[in-house]
């Protein structure tokens, strides 16, 4: 039995997409061991029970446990992993799978340390099942590393945009209420409130699925105007580096990389980056970069799915003008 913890938007209801991506692995580890159930659970309130089940079930889940009680009425990384062991057990299921978002991560940290198990965080592929073996991302995302997991059950967490969610087709999953008894001293931490990010904060920067980015190649507040053009004709946000926002020709909140925000949309467009370490390990989990640069050698361009050598300045207006063309 694998199990997968699902999150659910609490502002829409619904089912994040990294949990659907978890949710395909998962059916590639069933796959791969002759067919194993693939359960889901989701932890706390549930706007629409029914389109939850109807989401994960088409997504492969055969079964979904609601693990319901005061103590996970709101998030807390010990008590849903309480609430997530609890189920482990029920099922007994050999692998839990949840995706690499902070709330995944915490709750499976939490249930490693109880069981005394390793974790691999951040898997990005699959090797083989004997031993079960995982490529991880590391050092965030700069390197990658190889596990094997040999204890059981399985932890793993999965990276954002890994693998790609794919409806099977499958009805509902039978949905199923689990009480949960989350004893007060695991109530140590857990969110009492949450404000909504104002639309045009760093949520909508790593949520969305093109990034057009510029660093010191911009030459100034005044050199983002095509690239914020470009960013909304392809339906996505700007992304800037750090030099850019210590300038301060742009807003923090939209700096990626090690200290700013983590993205992986499917295509990144770095204008003018020379793709720094620390710039690298926000973005290197883009599905595809291409990158536009003067210089080509800059890190960004030897490492890019696709390198444009040229002058920023003309290149994105002449991929603007393209587009408008095209309408
Ligand atoms: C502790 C620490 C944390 C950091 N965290 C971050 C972080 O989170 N995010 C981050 O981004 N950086 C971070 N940095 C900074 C990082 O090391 C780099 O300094 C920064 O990423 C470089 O930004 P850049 O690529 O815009 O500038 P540069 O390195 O100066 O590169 C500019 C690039 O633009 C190209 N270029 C110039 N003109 C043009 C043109 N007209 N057309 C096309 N290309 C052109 C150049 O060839 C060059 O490759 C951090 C540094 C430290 C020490």
């Amino acid at each position: 039995m694998i199990l997968v913890l699902c999150e659910t938007d609490p502002a829409t209801g619904e089912v994040d997409e990294v949990s659907l991506e978890t949710l395909a692995l998962a059916r590639a580890l069933s796959t791969e061991g002759g067919g194993v159930a693939v359960r889901a659970v989701v932890v706390g309130p549930v706007a629409d029970t029914d389109a939850v089940a109807a989401t994960l079930g088409g997504h492969g889940a055969t079964e979904v446990r609601h693990a319901t009680g005061d103590g996970v009425a709101s998030f807390g990384g010990a008590a849903w992993a309480t609430a997530l062991d609890a189920v482990r057990q029920e099922t007994g299921s050999v692998a839990v799978l949840a995706g690499g978002t902070p709330r995944g991560n915490e709750v499976v940290a939490h249930l490693a340390a109880r069981l005394a198990v390793p974790m691999a965080a951040n898997v990005v592929s699959f090797e083989g099942l004997s031993p079960l073996t995982v490529r991880r991302q590391v050092a965030g995302g700069v390197a990658l590393e190889e596990m094997r997991l040999s204890n059981r059950p399985a932890l793993l967490t999965v990276a954002g945009h890994a693998w790609q969610a794919e409806e099977t087709g499958a009805g509902p999953a039978t949905w199923v209420e689990s009480t949960v008894d989350v004893p007060a001293e695991e109530l140590v931490a857990r969110v009492v409130r949450t404000a909504e990010r104002a639309a045009d904060e760093s949520g909508s920067l790593t949520s969305a699925p093109v990034v057009v980015g510029a660093g010191r190649g911009a030459g100034g507040p005044d050199g983002f105007g095509p690239v914020t053009e470009l960013a909304e004709l392809l339906g996505g946000a700007v992304g800037v580096t750090r030099v850019v926002t210590s300038l301060g020709w742009r807003p923090h909140h939209e700096q990626v990389g090690q200290t700013g925000s983590r993205i992986s949309p499917d295509l990144y467009v770095a204008c003018g980056i020379s793709g720094a370490i620390q710039h690298w390990a926000g973005c290197a989990s883009s599905r595809a970069i291409l990158a536009v640069n003067t210089d080509p050698e800059a890190p960004m361009m030897t490492r890019a799915t696709y390198a444009v050598v040229g002058d920023m300045h003309e290149v994105v207006p002449a991929i603007v003008e393209e587009i408008r063309k095209r309408g």
